[in-house]
């Protein structure tokens, strides 16, 4: 069996040698994120071609959208009780990146360094605000800034992000992820910037707006990642568990993949070992019916990006096991597909099935199978190199380029090419399922195989 949830890691220095991230492959990393907050396209570019270096694995573009940081020249430290000078100008000493000195006021509080300082603004004059800092902060380039509650008019994409963008398809990365996905209209937007390629859009969900506009984002993006970061920041940190079991059952029942995201092995930045309520809580969201775990500190600055992987690849083999079957909500899927991965589910039940062969050409019917968390894993073969390395990222799935196989004995093929391939052994029972005799590539047909039985088929006419 193979670990069914996906791990996606996040690249910075601790984990940008070959020889680390050869060693977090093997642990169990199925995908790596990188963040673009910091560094130049020139970075970003020579980081993904390392990791493809080492294994060519899907990669996560981290866009920052927008998202409300401070620039500072130089680093300095700031007292309680201090009253600092904040501008809007990059030659000002202090400013923040975006600007929106018309959409804040005198009165409003402002959260500083991922949520731990708060401040108020007391003045407001000549494009210049004055911060009063409730606890002591060290003011250095790219701080962290959050503004519960104000609906920012701030542009989907800064200029930053329409470059990495370009970058983006140029290198035909996999997927771009959207920071502080509002609404609908900041999704269709990138994708009118991404047409033409193939990437694929993931929306990060950190703040209010996000989640009250979260049916219309899922329906147009490949996946979510429930980002507790910043979210726990945006909104009172007492909600994330609802609002994380939420989307992610959301996202199930649309198809859609979900992404758990940050502090989930926060402790193991500094220790070999996870804390129990880590333990719990990765498996906990692979129990919520995630589809992939982030680690975010724990694999780009941590002490122990490799055991970071391991613990979670560990954890995640354990509860797989004992993943109830979910139902799927049948109104936004094609009746079809619906009907083959229904019937995949049902045969399941009943008979001793080893493994599960789908044969697809967008992974569509491999995502459907998914989704109902069947104990069983999901061999996705797929003529279309762009869905190979997408799937990557769906629980259970695992995909295997291969072009098309002839119409006639497909399933043979399919067999035959399998076990060559090591995937399954001829003494396992297999479910096989693919698109015969149709036009569009749809999924219509379901065989239950010995494989001892079907390999030694030989075609009569
Ligand atoms: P970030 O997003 O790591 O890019 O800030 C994740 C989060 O906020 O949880
Ligand atoms: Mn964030």
């Amino acid at each position: 069996m193979f670990k069914k949830t996906k791990i996606l890691c996040t690249i910075g220095p601790a984990s940008e040698g070959k020889r680390v991230l050869s060693k977090m492959v093997k642990a169990g990393m199925n995908a790596f994120r990188i963040n673009t907050a910091y560094g130049s396209l020139k970075e970003y570019e020579r980081k993904i071609k390392t990791v493809w270096s080492v294994a060519r694995i899907p990669v996560v573009v981290d866009l920052k959208g927008p998202e409300v940081r401070m620039k500072c020249e130089t680093s300095f430290m700031a007292q309680k009780g201090d009253i600092v000078s904040v501008g809007f100008k990059p030659s000002d000493k202090v400013s923040f990146n975006r600007s929106i000195y018309s959409q804040i006021h005198v009165g409003d509080i402002i959260l500083l360094d991922k949520g731990k300082v708060k401040s108020k603004i007391i003045a407001k004059s000549k494009g210049k605000i004055k911060l009063k800092l409730y606890s002591h902060c060290c003011f250095r380039n790219g701080l962290g800034v959050n503004i519960p509650d104000n609906k920012l008019d701030i542009p989907a994409l800064s200029s930053h992000d329409k470059d990495v963008i370009k970058l983006c398809k140029r290198l035909d990365v996999d997927y771009v992820a959207l920071s502080f996905t509002r609404d609908i209209k900041d999704v269709l937007e990138l994708k009118r910037r991404l047409r033409g390629s193939s990437v694929g859009v993931i929306a990060k969900i950190e703040n209010r707006q996000g989640i009250q506009n979260i049916d219309d984002i899922i329906g147009v993006c490949d996946g979510v990642m429930i980002a507790r970061g910043d979210l726990g920041i945006e909104i009172p940190f007492q909600e994330i568990p609802l609002v994380q079991k939420d989307i992610i059952t959301r996202c199930n029942s649309m198809g859609k993949i979900s992404i758990v995201a940050t502090e989930m092995m926060q402790s193991m930045v500094e220790n070999p070992e996870p804390t129990r309520a880590e333990t719990s809580d990765v498996a906990n969201a692979i129990l919520d019916g995630a589809d992939c775990v982030m680690l975010s500190a724990e694999s780009a600055v941590g002490k122990y990006p490799i055991a970071s992987v391991k613990a979670m690849a560990e954890i995640a083999l354990e509860v797989e096991t004992h993943h109830p079957i979910r139902p799927l909500d049948e109104k936004s899927h094609d009746k079809v597909s619906l009907a083959i991965s229904k019937a995949v589910t049902s045969i399941i039940e009943t008979a001793d099935v080893d493994k599960i062969v789908v044969a697809t050409h967008t992974g569509y019917t491999a995502m459907l199978i998914s989704n109902f968390r069947i104990c069983k894993d999901i061999i996705a073969i797929t003529d279309n190199s762009k869905t190979c390395r997408k799937m990557n990222l769906v629980y259970a799935v695992v995909p295997v380029c291969h072009s098309v196989f002839k119409e006639k004995d497909r399933v043979v093929e399919i067999a035959k090419f399998c076990f060559r391939k090591k995937l399954v052994s001829k003494n396992d029972l297999v479910l096989f399922t693919a698109g015969l005799y149709n036009k569009k590539p749809t999924t219509n047909i379901v065989q239950l195989h010995k494989m001892s039985e079907i390999l030694s088929y030989r075609a009569t006419n």
